[in-house]
């Protein structure tokens, strides 16, 4: 078991002060306040359960691309990420216009009549039309 050590500068304090001891696994204890966590988003977590996301201790399905194609997977899946509109948001270009014309949304990107199309439930699994929509922005978003 750990116990804090004596303070050397006043200033510091050790995050041992403040924990507690678990009572249950670290893993249930993870799972457990993750689901906590999950549970309080509440209109986003149904958002993402509509999707086929839940709380889970595992890799998302797709973990098995490359790196850019599994971090587009997820981003499209969450509907966070660096698309256009995201980007004038955050004062990074002027312009939130994809190439189709639309205004580049998070979901736009799965809808954009100019790349390939998906849906949600595509990108749960992810499908080959998911994983071509992935493809398609890897270096966009
Ligand atoms: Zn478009």
């Amino acid at each position: 078991m750990n116990t804090a050590v004596r303070k050397r500068l006043g200033s510091r304090s050790s995050f041992l002060d403040t924990s507690e001891a678990l009572e249950t696994t670290p893993t249930d204890a993870r799972t457990t306040e993750w689901q906590k966590q999950w549970n309080s988003l509440g209109s986003q977590a149904a958002q993402w359960k509509e999707r086929g996301i839940t709380p889970d201790e595992c890799l998302a399905t797709g973990h098995d691309q490359t790196w850019a194609v599994w971090k587009t997977l997820n981003r499209l899946r969450v509907g966070e990420g660096r698309c256009k509109a995201s980007m004038k948001k955050w004062n990074i270009t002027t312009s939130d216009a994809c190439a189709c014309g639309e205004p580049q949304t998070m979901e736009h990107l799965m809808n954009c009549t100019q790349a390939p199309q998906c849906t949600g439930d595509d990108l749960a699994e992810p499908t080959a039309a998911a994983l071509a929509c992935a493809n398609h922005w890897k270096d966009e978003i």
